[in-house]
């Protein structure tokens, strides 16, 4: 079974003398600062020069650098820049990781898939927060947390886990619950589900659904209510209490429709085809050379989810009803 570690189990001596560099300032990053800095670890944030994150980081107390110039200064140096530019950054910071410093990051991608590979006399750990930074910063301020991840890939001075720990805590994410696992298992996971589950097989469910409908003479507006729009209520229910906490909500004539026929619409082929994309590098490879190539395919796919007819439907109905504001 899987091990969650919690305050007692994390030693702030191994974090709170050191020097952070938080590379990046955006949702990640300014939670991360933040964070660090009101649990009194010395905090850096390392920003690219005329990069538009300063303003907001100084205005937050906090002391700025270039990204080389803080790697310099800091024990512990945090990838919190999108994951596309940190092998470019990387470059440009690797002479600052001295012996025994820490590189950590909040996603695998860019150890697991070799885009970034440093030398042996760093630990390289992460500590991710299943979380967006907002989030990581408001529920700290509340005196909560977010869950997080814990993961060791290298650990030059036998003290990776402990320090880890001690960063996660210092955020707030033991506070919640830590969990350990591997870069591996963290990358491979997250692109499945956000491909296979949740960014993808969603809203390509929801498309489909839409579609038959609409093709089939019903109303747009019917049509994305019941595709879309519901959604949201079905998954709060999920969230809450898993599957049997939603099929006790709604009515015996949706949970029995929902159990014999929902089945009919999962491929499950396919998505072991998509796990086997993300597992063979293959995924990483494509979407690599994507980026090298200033993103075509990307640029197209993005404009057809855009002019997709749900999206103006949706956009109207939205202005035209009173929504409560939703956390
Ligand atoms: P963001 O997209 O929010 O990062 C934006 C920051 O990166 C800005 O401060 C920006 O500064 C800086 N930046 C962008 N490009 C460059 C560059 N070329 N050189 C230097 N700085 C640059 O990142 P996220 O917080 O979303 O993600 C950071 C990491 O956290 C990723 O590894 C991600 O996978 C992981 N993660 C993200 C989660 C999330 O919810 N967002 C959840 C868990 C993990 P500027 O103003 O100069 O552009
Ligand atoms: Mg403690
Ligand atoms: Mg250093």
């Amino acid at each position: 079974t899987t091990t969650v570690y919690y305050d007692e189990d994390a030693e702030e001596s191994y974090i709170e003398d050191k020097t952070v560099a938080v590379l990046g300032y955006g949702s990640q990053g300014h939670a991360h600062a933040q964070n660090l800095d009101d649990s009194g670890v010395d905090v850096i944030v390392g920003l690219r020069e005329g990069s538009s994150s300063r303003p907001e980081a100084e205005a937050d107390g906090l002391e700025v650098a270039t990204p080389d110039v803080a790697t310099e200064q800091a024990d512990t140096v945090v990838m919190l820049i999108p994951d596309t530019v940190q092998p470019a950054v990387y470059e440009a910071i690797k002479d600052g990781l001295d012996e025994g410093d820490t590189l950590q990051f909040a996603h695998g991608f860019n150890i697991h898939y070799g885009q970034i590979e440093p030398p042996e006399h760093v630990d390289v750990t992460m500590v991710a927060p299943k979380s967006p930074g907002h989030l990581v910063r408001r529920t700290y301020k509340r005196g909560e947390g977010t869950p997080g991840l814990l993961a060791v890939y290298q650990d030059a001075t036998g003290q990776a886990h402990e320090e880890g720990l001690a960063y996660a805590e210092a955020i707030g994410c033991t506070r919640a619950g830590v969990i350990e696992t591997t870069f591996r298992e963290e990358t491979e996971t997250d692109l499945f589900g956000e491909q296979a589950v949740l960014c993808g097989g969603v809203t390509e469910m929801v498309k489909a659904g839409f579609e038959t409908l609409v093709d089939a003479g019903y109303a747009p507006e019917m049509a994305y209510f019941e595709c879309l729009n519901e959604l949201k209520l079905i998954v709060d229910l999920m969230y809450e209490g898993g599957h049997m906490e939603m099929w006790n909500s709604v009515s015996d004539t949706a949970e029995y429709g929902g159990l014999t026929r929902g089945e009919d619409v999962i491929d499950r082929e396919g998505m072991e085809e998509i796990l086997e994309g993300v597992q063979s590098g293959e995924f990483a490879r494509e979407w690599i050379s994507e980026n090298q190539a200033n993103r075509p395919a990307y640029r197209q796919y993005r404009g057809a989810e855009q002019n997709h007819q749900i999206e103006e439907v949706g956009e109207r109905l939205r202005e035209l009803f009173e929504w409560g504001e939703q956390e």
